[in-house]
């Protein structure tokens, strides 16, 4: 099923972020933990895609598992960045063979270490694999947003009006990178909104479960912490308990609040725990 139409439902749709492990003790856990989370009836599971083709193997193979073993609805992320056309062709052919419907369509970082400008790939932006993907039919194509905006692209402006390129591509839904202060989101969608976005746009959120987490993810997405939260969770740093609790608790409020102000539904970036964001999926079904 095409989650755009899962997403155009009055009834808010719930979804889990899932990275592909490096083991097969990782892979048995991984799927351990989905068909756990399964409970929760998530309206699709997402696998993110290593960049530069890191996971090409395993991101297709665990969304055609999670689609067809566990009988989840499932979007696989796809970057484009360091590919070759005909790379991409290839992932995108072996999607299609699993009847994996549903595809994000990114542009991917330069793997670590890596200049910035080496191997750019036969597409310099996620907009220009949207548009091959629409060209060879057949997927309902997502693509990523910045609430805050990208942190390469310092015109929020400009990087709304890239945002318009994408779904003038044919990106039919937008994830939203993770934040923790939902003025950020509802500011984005008036302005997406006002340029004309009519797709749904669901706001990612991460519940913290780890302090030093919390700061590398955000010093590399530029999401904002907000005092607030900062100053509950540092007394607590050392205790994984209390974090996760604090978090669980802002991840609740935040859902609450985004779902009962109109968002289509929480996509839960999971890092591939279950704990947490299921004790948030479950609250929020209650
Ligand atoms: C929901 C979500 C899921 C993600 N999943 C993954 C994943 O699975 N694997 C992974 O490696 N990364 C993933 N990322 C991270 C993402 O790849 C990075 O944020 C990356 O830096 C940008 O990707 P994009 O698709 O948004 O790029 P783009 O939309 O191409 O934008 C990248 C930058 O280029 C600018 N830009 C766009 N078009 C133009 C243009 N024509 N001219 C000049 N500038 C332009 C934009 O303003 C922006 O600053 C994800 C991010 C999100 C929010």
């Amino acid at each position: 099923m095409r989650v755009v139409e899962l997403l155009r439902d009055e009834r808010p749709t719930f979804s889990f972020e899932f990275f592909p492990p490096k083991t097969e003790a990782g892979v048995a856990k991984l799927y351990a933990t989905i068909e756990h989370l399964a409970e929760l009836d998530p309206g699709f599971v997402s696998v993110t895609y290593g960049a530069g083709g890191s996971t090409r193997d395993t991101t297709v193979e665990t969304a055609d598992h999670i689609r067809n073993r566990i009988g989840l609805e499932t979007v696989a992320h796809l970057t484009c960045r360091g590919h070759t056309a005909d790379e991409l062709d290839s992932v995108i052919d072996r999607l299609g063979a699993a009847g994996v419907e549903n595809v994000l369509a990114l542009r991917g970082d330069p793997p670590k270490g890596s200049p910035a400008d080496q191997a750019p790939g036969a597409f310099a932006f996620a907009r220009d694999l949207v548009e091959h993907i629409v060209g060879r039919g057949g997927f309902s194509i997502g693509a990523a947003c910045y609430p805050e905006g990208h942190v390469e692209n310092r015109d929020k402006q400009d990087d709304l009006c890239r945002l318009v390129e994408k779904v003038n591509a044919g990106s039919e839904f937008l994830i939203t990178q993770l934040f923790f202060d939902n003025a950020f989101y509802f500011d984005f969608v008036a302005r997406a909104w006002a340029l004309g976005v009519a797709v749904p746009i669901v706001p990612g959120l991460m519940p913290v479960t780890n302090v030093g987490q919390l700061q590398r993810f955000t010093e590399m997405c530029g999401a904002t912490v907000p005092h607030r939260l900062r100053t509950r969770l540092e007394p607590v740093q050392d205790d994984d308990q209390a974090v996760m609790a604090v978090g669980i608790e802002w991840c609740l409020d935040q859902a609450r609040d985004l779902l009962a102000r109109g968002a289509p539904g929480i996509h839960f970036y999971t890092l591939n725990r279950s704990l947490a964001t299921r004790v948030v999926c479950r609250s929020l079904q209650r």
